[in-house]
């Protein structure tokens, strides 16, 4: 196949360069570099059969020749970055799939959208399955994201209702790795660069807020997987194993021997779910799908690659 990937300089979209240069691919990735990274790819120069376009699919997305899929992992996703992009992050959400939804028709190409967990919003729903609408203030300060993937949802199934492109919808739950951003303002990357640094980790609010990480690679495999599939209707892909945010920050102290405990902020941002746990029948019954990295080995891989980076 030949793959356009949108976003492909940022942590999930290198990461999929990754996968389907190794699954004997040509891969195009395209990010305007807002938040991706050329050095997220730079491991690829080089490669005969990966090629990157520094382009912004906001606007029309020009690219020759035949393209069999389109994953469009193109826009800013920590609470931080869409808070300071909020126009941008609406703009790739609609805009943005707009375009790719339209390059995936004209070119016959199979399209898949990376949404997201923030589709539930606040959840009133625990653990949320698929069929779950969500609950989402749309001018809440995560409004900008919620709303802009949801109505990418929505393009999308119309796209494949109107004009028979065939299209997956995959519904990320918070995922972790190397090539995370530092700064990103995601507690991941806080927690360890703040761990490896000796520092207290800042909990927001009294870290009473569930979430459930999972490891970039099971979540690659299920994309992976999610696309050669023949479903069009959204599939959750996270790891159901879920924990309060205090016990987060004691697993990374643990893990990084950090004596320097944590410190309570009062820095959670209005609309901050306080549960997040996938309901993960659906991907185990379509697509055999089911996490395999445990937290502690998960987590050693990425304070391995966060060490570096500091
Ligand atoms: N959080 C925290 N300390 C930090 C950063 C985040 O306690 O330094 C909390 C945040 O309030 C939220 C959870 O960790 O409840 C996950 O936040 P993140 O920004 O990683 O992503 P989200 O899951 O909210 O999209």
């Amino acid at each position: 196949m030949r793959v356009l990937i949108t976003g492909g300089a940022g942590f999930l979209g290198s990461h999929l360069c990754d996968r389907f240069l190794a699954e004997g691919h040509t891969v195009v990735a395209m990010d305007n570099l807002i938040t991706g990274n050329t050095r997220n790819i730079a491991h690829l120069a080089g490669n005969k059969n990966f090629t990157f376009i520094h382009h912004d699919i906001t606007n029309y997305i020009y690219l020759n020749g035949d393209v069999d899929a389109v994953l469009h992992f193109a826009s800013p996703a920590s609470p931080i970055d869409y808070l300071k992009l909020p126009i941008q992050t609406l703009k790739v959400g609609s805009l943005g799939t707009h375009n790719a939804l339209g390059l995936a028709l004209a070119k016959g190409a199979r399209f898949l959208l990376a949404s997201t967990s923030e589709v539930y919003g606040d959840p009133l729903e625990h653990p949320q399955k698929e069929t779950y609408p969500g609950n989402v203030d749309p001018i809440g300060p995560r409004g900008v994201y919620d709303e802009a993937k949801r109505f990418a949802e929505a393009l999308t199934m119309a796209y494949h209702n109107v004009h028979g492109v065939e299209t997956r919808i995959v519904r990320i739950f918070n995922t972790y790795g190397p090539r995370m951003r530092l700064a990103d303002g995601r507690v991941v990357p806080n927690f360890i660069a703040q761990a490896l640094r000796g520092e207290p980790l800042t909990v927001y609010g009294d870290g009473s807020q569930t979430r459930s990480f999972q490891y970039v690679s099971d979540l690659i495999e299920g994309i992976y997987r999610l696309l050669l599939s023949n479903y069009n209707d959204p599939v959750n892909i996270g790891n159901p194993e879920e924990m309060t945010i205090l016990e987060f920050a004691n697993a990374v102290n643990a893990a990084t021997n950090n004596a320097a405990g944590v410190i309570y902020k009062d820095e959670r941002i209005k609309g901050d779910p306080q549960t997040r746990q996938p309901d993960i029948t659906r991907a185990q019954t379509i697509l055999g799908w089911q996490p395999k990295v445990k937290l502690r080995e998960g987590l050693e891989h990425t304070i391995a690659y966060f060490r570096e980076v500091l």
